[in-house]
């Protein structure tokens, strides 16, 4: 059997008739950025997640960019990130030349609570929060510090669109949450989006002038801004989507449960959920001593992984100018030499993960 780590096609075909249609709508709308579309979407997801705003752009990595330059964290300034997380929530600090300071994470490859404080000096402005693989962060300890030291929270939604941590959705608990629909995500659109959400009038309305060259009126341009515009195409796709969202993490749970409760194999970490926390398995994470050994063995019987991620952003090319060096977080670097993401996707068969699990549970290192 041939097993790949992600299809997407088959979330298309579930709902095909409803996708068509809205497609339909806007080509035939004759309005094709910034539109009804988009004012609906922002309505429905500011609902979904309850919150008061929704600000529709171009991407995660632009809403993580823009909520950090909107609260004017710039050159000089730090913020507090997890060591584990993917390059672009780096790349939301390092755009706007603030400094991140990398945390360790914990046994649930979050942001560890206990190892901010001592990240804290009187540069730190923000802690930035990835609800990493879908499972929402330690979140009680890490409002209580950033409310001691009067820091901002933006949390990173991108793989967390639904995730609760003590009853309360992940992308409320900050003044930005910020969520990518890259077509991989749970609720991915079938090109690139994104969107921040927030309580904050203030900080909605210049997330909404700065994604249109900083103008609310046009030609009138207030701040210096970008084109971060969502199209009415990705938001008619995304509204479409949005309205499945539950029945599809409820999927995921059901498949992420199967491969708890079937793989058996002693060699193999399962990951675990923190009390109090949810997730949505956007990836379901393993931790292996012998992981290269274990992926080939996969891939030569037909089973497709990967890996989330290979080399930790203080440890990129990119950021060598950071100056870190191997052994800077052993925690972070464990987890990037032992992690490996099974295949997990709306609409795999059960016979597909049995087929998995089995391979599983035959391999020996
Ligand atoms: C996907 C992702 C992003 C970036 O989203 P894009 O829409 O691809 O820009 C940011 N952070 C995390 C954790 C992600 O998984």
């Amino acid at each position: 059997m041939q097993i790949k780590c992600n299809v997407l096609d088959r979330q298309f075909q579930m709902y095909q008739t409803e996708y068509e249609e809205a497609a339909l709508r806007v080509l035939r709308s004759g309005w094709y950025v910034l539109g009804n579309e988009v004012r609906q979407f922002e309505q429905e997801f500011a609902e979904f997640t309850g919150r008061k705003y929704c600000v529709g752009l171009n991407s995660g990595l632009d809403a993580l960019i823009m909520s950090v330059r909107a609260l004017g964290i710039g050159k000089g300034d730090e913020v507090i990130v997890q060591a584990n997380t993917y390059i672009a929530t780096v790349l939301g600090i390092t755009e706007n030349d603030a400094i991140p300071v990398f945390v360790e994470p914990d046994e649930y490859f979050n942001i560890d609570a206990d190892k901010i404080e001592q990240a804290i000096t009187d540069r730190t402005k923000a802690i930035m929060v990835t609800h990493l693989y879908g499972q929402a962060s330690n979140m009680t300890p890490i409002m209580e510090i950033a409310q001691r030291y009067h820091l901002e929270i933006i949390e990173d939604c991108a793989q967390s669109h639904g995730a609760c941590f003590g009853g309360r959705m992940t992308g409320t608990f900050g003044i930005s949450g910020c969520f990518s629909f890259y077509p991989t995500k749970n609720l991915g659109a079938f090109g690139d989006a994104g969107a921040i959400v927030t309580d904050d009038a203030a900080f909605a309305e210049k997330i909404r002038m700065m994604r249109n060259y900083g103008s609310k009126v046009k030609y009138h341009n207030e701040i210096e801004g970008v084109n971060s515009r969502l199209d009415e195409m990705q938001a008619a796709l995304l509204r479409v989507k949005l309205t499945h969202l539950q029945e599809l993490n409820d999927e995921r749970k059901v498949l992420a449960k199967r491969y708890s409760d079937g793989i058996i194999n002693p060699e193999i970490k399962l990951p675990g959920l923190r009390e109090k926390a949810e997730s949505i398995y956007h990836q379901y994470v393993v931790r292996c001593a012998e992981r290269e050994d274990l992926q080939r063995a996969l891939e030569q019987n037909g089973v497709q992984t990967q890996i989330h991620y290979p080399i930790p952003p203080h440890l990129a090319k990119c950021y060598a100018f950071l100056g870190y060096q191997r052994g800077a977080y052993p925690v972070t670097e464990a987890y990037a030499e032992s992690v490996l993401s099974l295949p997990l996707y709306t609409g795999m068969t059960f016979a597909e993960q049995d087929y998995v699990i089995e391979q599983i549970n035959a391999w020996k290192p």
